[in-house]
């Protein structure tokens, strides 16, 4: 029990079960993230594979914990969804990114889409697409330069409200990605139901071309996804050989070290320029 007093002030030692395990460390930390400013978007450049432009990019978020360093999204993300702060870090997210997009056009990069992570939880909040409205109107960027990237993972029967806050975005002029395809258990039956835009072959299938089967694989999403007029992306490109098979394969964009990491917004007009743009 705490002591009364000032002159009763004592030095806290931590008992065993008083000591935070990394997760209640990240959890405490992730409430205050926000407020503190410890957030922060890197974007990743998708080139287009004939032209070799950047066509646009998506944001990524880190974070710098103060004692913990840089902590992974792979890492936190699954904390945020269990506690609900998904939903004021992914309007952060989508705020921000979009701000940036648009002071990207304003300085004549016209091209920029702009890609964000959407978890599927954001679609429980009722809230969501007034708040993609307003963020829009506010920053001045336009529907179709904002691209939602959504990962499978839920099944689509089970959940109506899902599909139809994808149409009414649809709707809207938002562009919709599934990304990692391949990966979930539901693959094809989101081509069939979703109002999507683009693919992104999940990097596991591209790390996988150094078989033939694994090439016919990535041949054969391909095939169905521009059977679908889908614009196919590939993630994780990181050798030549992968872009070349790539290429000739007829996939549309590509991700990856490759070309670029994903890069804090002050090195993005260097990266640019080292790109050839
Ligand atoms: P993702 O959306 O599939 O993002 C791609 C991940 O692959 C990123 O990891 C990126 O840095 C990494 N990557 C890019 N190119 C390469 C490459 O050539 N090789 C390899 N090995 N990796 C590459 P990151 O940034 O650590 O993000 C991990 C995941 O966290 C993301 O996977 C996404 O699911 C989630 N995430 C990141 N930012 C957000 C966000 O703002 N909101 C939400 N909801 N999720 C996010
Ligand atoms: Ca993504
Ligand atoms: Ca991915
Ligand atoms: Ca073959």
């Amino acid at each position: 029990a705490k002591d009364s007093g000032k002159d009763n002030f004592r030095f806290y030692t931590p008992s065993m079960n008083e000591v935070f395990s990394r997760h209640m460390l990240l959890e405490k930390g992730l409430r205050e993230a926000l407020k503190n400013n410890e957030l922060e978007l890197y974007y990743q450049p998708k080139i287009h594979i004939i032209t070799g432009q950047v066509v646009g990019f998506e944001a990524l978020i880190r974070w710098n914990h103060p004692y913990l360093g840089l902590v992974s999204p792979a890492e936190f993300i699954p904390l945020a969804e269990e506690t609900g702060l998904i939903i004021p870090i992914g309007k952060w997210v989508l705020r921000s990114a979009c701000l940036q997009a648009r002071i990207w056009q304003q300085q004549g990069y016209s091209f920029v889409k702009m890609a964000v992570n959407l978890s599927v939880v954001q679609f429980q909040d009722e809230g969501l697409i007034s708040e993609i409205i307003r963020v829009l109107a506010e920053t001045g960027l336009a529907h179709d330069s904002l691209e939602l990237e959504i990962t499978e993972g839920i099944s689509i029967d089970d959940n109506q409200s899902f599909l139809a806050k994808l149409i009414e975005l649809k709707a809207l002029g938002i562009r919709i990605s599934i990304d990692d395809f391949g990966k979930g258990y539901s693959s094809l039956s989101y081509l069939q139901k979703l109002p999507i835009d683009t693919l992104k072959i999940d990097k596991s299938f591209i790390q996988g071309m150094t078989s033939e089967k694994g090439i016919d694989l990535v041949e054969a999403i391909l095939t169905i996804g521009h059977q679908l007029n889908l614009t196919i992306v590939a993630e994780g490109v990181e050798e030549p050989s992968q872009l070349e098979m790539l290429r000739r394969l007829g996939c549309d964009e590509l991700q990856g070290y490759l070309f670029s990491k994903p890069i804090p917004a002050e090195a993005v007009e260097e990266k640019l320029i080292e790109l050839g743009q």
